[in-house]
């Protein structure tokens, strides 16, 4: 009885100060400095203040037309908006929150004004520590407005939601949340950038491409185990933006995945989504693999998602009809590795060139060119002809590690037969950019049958 007693009394005292630590702790996180001395520290010093209701920037970059500066604290107040709206906020509720920030062409200057000071630790580009940050001055204004927005989400998360989570939740949602457009001078939230002209320097997309290229893209059981000190590499910064993307925009994710951006933004963060009713680490996986493997600028989840049922075996002829509109299409047929089927491919389709593509021929609208299985020759896209109809199974990729899948092609609109390479379904698309989706219309039947292997000596 006596040492029941005992046993009970430590165990309440180790909830006591499992409670005062966490709290303590989320203290220490979510505290808001007060920023005012800092105003005044830097108007001290002379340096150019900028303000609006959510950010006072300090700068010692002298004043130069046309280089956006003056626009940035107005741009953070628009994207403060948004990302009230991300958390379900209402920003009126959070109307005196207020980030100082610092844009320092010499650092040392601010290290000597006491506005930097030495327990910060090392950073190449910027850091923020509560709602207070720091960035390195950068000659491209497009990519000195991310970085800007980028520690501002930081700023952000870390005092309006005290978020500690795993880095590559930190690092992906505040890529996320900062990646942007000006839309007549104003920010207009792009979570996946719609042109590579939006943001210059951001290098993201191209990044997983080359990785993919070089069969090396992490796997999203990877991307988890992002450690905290390689989040400053481009790879990881990448590929923890490329799985918050997928999660908070794929339809199958999206509800589940702001479910638990509503609870704790914590350690256990991406314990919590593992956890969640319908989650599933392999399906989940497969739809990263398929993502990164698609990944283009303007890529559309509604457009691209896959759909990965299992299909029926393919016994007996049928026709499949195939949208040029849409991504990789499951056609309900599988087929063997190994096994063969004949195709016959008929109907036109409209293939829309956006303007950008379209410069040389002198117009602004979308060009609509008519196009049938063989696709158009006037533009290719990663490697064939616009328009072009593929067939794919999902299976190890050539060259890749052995984990790495995505879509092999296993025919063209110009093929009359395909041997399966793997076992499963067979996908089908007209070759175009997933950006450029939208702009096309119209679909192609496509004809398969099963051809009987000849066995020798029949
Ligand atoms: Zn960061």
């Amino acid at each position: 009885m006596h040492l029941f007693a005992t046993v009970r009394l430590v165990f309440a005292t180790l909830v006591l100060l499992s409670i005062l630590w966490n709290s303590v702790w989320e203290a220490a996180v979510a505290d808001e400095l007060v920023i005012a001395p800092l105003v005044a520290t830097a108007r001290r010093a002379g340096l150019r203040l900028l303000e609006s209701d959510h950010l006072v920037l300090a700068t010692d970059r002298p004043a130069r037309q046309g280089d956006g500066v003056e626009d940035l604290p107005r741009i953070f107040d628009e994207a403060f908006v948004s990302w009230c709206a991300h958390f379900s906020i209402d920003p009126a509720t959070r109307s005196g929150w207020r980030a100082f920030g610092c844009c320092m062409a010499q650092r040392e200057l601010f290290i000597s004004i006491g506005l930097l000071p030495k327990e910060i630790p090392a950073f190449k580009n910027g850091y923020c520590d509560r709602n207070r940050f720091w960035l390195v001055d950068q000659s491209s204004p497009d990519y000195r407005r991310h970085l800007l927005l980028h520690e501002g989400v930081h700023a952000f998360t870390s005092t309006v939601r005290s978020l500690n989570t795993p880095p590559w939740y930190t690092e992906g949602i505040a890529e996320l949340l900062a990646t942007h457009r000006l839309v007549d001078g104003r920010f207009e939230p792009t979570p996946i950038p719609l042109r590579k002209g939006d943001v210059q320097q951001l290098g993201r997309i191209e990044k997983i491409a080359e990785l993919r290229a070089n069969g090396g893209v992490p796997l999203l059981a990877d991307v988890f185990q992002t450690p905290a000190n390689e989040h400053h590499d481009l790879t990881a910064y990448a590929a923890s933006w490329a799985a918050t993307a997928m999660l908070a925009i794929h339809p199958t994710y999206a509800a589940m995945f702001a479910a638990i951006e509503a609870g704790p933004l914590d350690q256990e963060f991406g314990v919590r989504l593992q956890r969640s009713r319908g989650w599933s680490e392999s399906r989940a996986g497969r739809d990263f693999d398929a993502f990164t493997d698609e990944l283009d600028y303007g890529y559309d989840f509604s457009r691209s998602a896959i759909d990965w049922s299992l299909g029926k075996p393919l016994a007996s002829p049928q026709r499949i009809v195939v949208d040029s509109s849409r991504g990789w299409q499951n056609s309900g047929w599988s087929v063997a590795k190994g096994e063969s089927c004949s195709l016959a491919v008929s109907g036109r389709c409209t293939i829309g060139v956006l303007p950008a593509s379209a410069a040389a021929a002198g117009t602004k609208d979308a060009l609509a060119l008519e196009s049938e299985a063989a696709g158009i020759s006037l533009r290719w896209y990663r490697g064939r002809p616009l328009g072009r109809l593929l067939v794919a199974q999902w299976a190890l990729l050539p060259g890749g590690e052995a984990s790495h899948r995505g879509f092999v092609v296993v025919a063209t609109g110009e093929d009359r037969t395909l041997t399966a390479s793997a076992d499963g379904v067979l996908y089908f698309k007209v070759n175009d950019a997933p950006g450029e989706l939208a702009e096309n219309s119209g679909t192609l039947s496509v004809a398969i049958a099963p051809v009987p292997r000849s066995t020798p000596g029949d």
